[in-house]
């Protein structure tokens, strides 16, 4: 996190620009600002030495005008009520953006899932799901991946619901694995949607995608499938990186053996062939295209200027501050902001929880084929009211999901 600012403090900041050029009205701004509802817990499992432990988890619900709780769950050791807090914001401009029924939300528990047994976290995952139950559920509240959770974990959710419940509710939980109501192509929609932004930015610029320099800094889900995608539609992955290091191959790499070398060595260092640089050398690579896909404040005032990238799809949540958007602004740099570039990954949980709904299992191709639509489209939106309002891609974005929300409110009137 940076020294200056939390990511709610920017979340709010961000808000207060898209209210002030939206000339929002001042009440809908005020119950914007906070979060509908918070709830702590404190998880206390049995460790696999048979000691308590003991975790601090949320579950934050920012807004749900424009229907259910939507968001991820994240376990890191930074988790805090204060990014939690802001994530659920973007999560509400995100599903407004991409426009999809969802109002935004998110869970943490600050934990080390990498110091943990599969064991632990299973339990840790389960008493956790017990204790938001009564706030969550197919049509009040819906959760998903984040950084350190994957299927396993939505799997444990959804049965955990439905042993409550005394049936079954695949409804639930999105993310979760194909054989029990997962959707096709859901692993890799976060990232699909950001090399999708990226392509499109590409256009929008007159870059040649094809062929075009791409670096992306962190290896986890968005990081890995967004340059594994990029590599297959002929970009060149010229470096990548996770959170012990970064390596740089100007002739370009082989993600798929990148993805190899760290599932054998457990870092993507070291990689043959490759030049070793840190995760802040990886952002200021010579390359036409960056992806951050890491955590929040990667990209800060102090490193904006170093970047070389034409273009940035950011399959992160909250990778750059806002000095660091001036100077990229300034720069010229043509930056797609996460709540439109990592939306793929909602849209697809989207698709998930109509498939379950219904009962229904759509192919690969239905589901990518609605994907494309769904991010072309919003892309357009964005540019469209960048170009109107003469303002960046981020303010346009954020202007474009706040006034869908708003509007929501407005509509749906007070009670009582
Ligand atoms: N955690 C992802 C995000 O930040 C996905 C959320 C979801 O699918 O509900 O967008």
């Amino acid at each position: 996190m940076s020294k200056e600012q939390s990511a709610y403090c920017i979340a709010l900041e961000q808000l207060r620009l898209a209210a002030e050029q939206l000339n929002l009205e001042d009440g809908i701004h005020q119950m914007l600002k906070v979060p509908k509802r918070s709830l702590n817990v404190c998880i206390t499992i049995r460790m696999d030495n048979g000691e308590f432990g003991v975790f601090n988890g949320c579950r934050v619900q920012h807004m749900d005008a424009r229907g259910p709780f939507k968001g991820g769950i994240r376990y890191h050791p930074r988790v805090n009520l204060d990014e939690v807090t802001a994530l659920s914001m973007w999560m509400t401009w995100k599903c407004a953006v991409i426009d999809i029924p969802y109002g935004g939300a998110k869970g943490g528990i600050c934990c080390n899932p990498k110091e943990m047994s599969k064991g632990e976290l299973e339990r840790m995952t389960r008493r956790y799901t017990s204790m938001i139950f009564d706030i969550i559920g197919p049509y009040r509240d819906v959760p998903a991946p984040d950084v350190y959770t994957d299927a396993q974990t939505m799997a444990w959710i959804m049965d955990t619901y439905s042993q409550i419940k005394g049936y079954s509710v695949p409804e639930c939980v999105t993310g979760k694995p194909i054989s029990i109501g997962g959707s096709e192509g859901r692993a890799e929609a976060t990232s699909l949607g950001t090399d999708i932004c990226a392509r499109e930015a590409a256009k929008t610029v007159g870059l040649k995608f094809k062929g075009a320099t791409v670096a992306v800094q962190g290896f986890g889900n968005v990081g890995w499938n967004a340059a594994k995608i990029a590599y297959d539609w002929g970009c060149k992955i010229v470096a990548v990186s996770d959170s012990t290091g970064g390596i740089y191959n100007a002739k370009g790499l082989n993600p798929y053996k990148v993805y190899d070398h760290k599932v054998k060595t457990g870092s993507v260092v070291n990689y043959k062939g490759c030049e070793t640089i840190t995760n802040e050398e990886v952002l200021a690579t010579k390359c036409d295209i960056l992806i951050p896909a890491a955590l929040e404040n990667s990209i800060t005032k102090e490193n904006a200027d170093k970047i070389k990238a034409k273009i940035i799809s950011e399959g992160a949540n909250g990778p750059t501050t806002p000095e660091a958007d001036k100077v990229l602004c300034e720069k010229g740099v043509f930056l797609v902001p996460d709540i439109l570039a990592n939306a793929g990954g909602v849209t697809v949980s989207y698709y998930e929880w109509v498939q379950n709904l219904e009962r229904d299992h759509w192919p690969l191709e239905e589901v990518n084929r609605r994907l494309e639509t769904k991010m072309a489209k919003a892309f357009k939106d964005v540019v469209t009211t960048a170009k109107k309002d003469k303002c960046s891609m981020r303010l346009a974005a954020l202007m474009l999901g706040v006034r869908r929300v708003a509007d929501a409110i407005k509509t749906l009137g007070l009670w009582p």
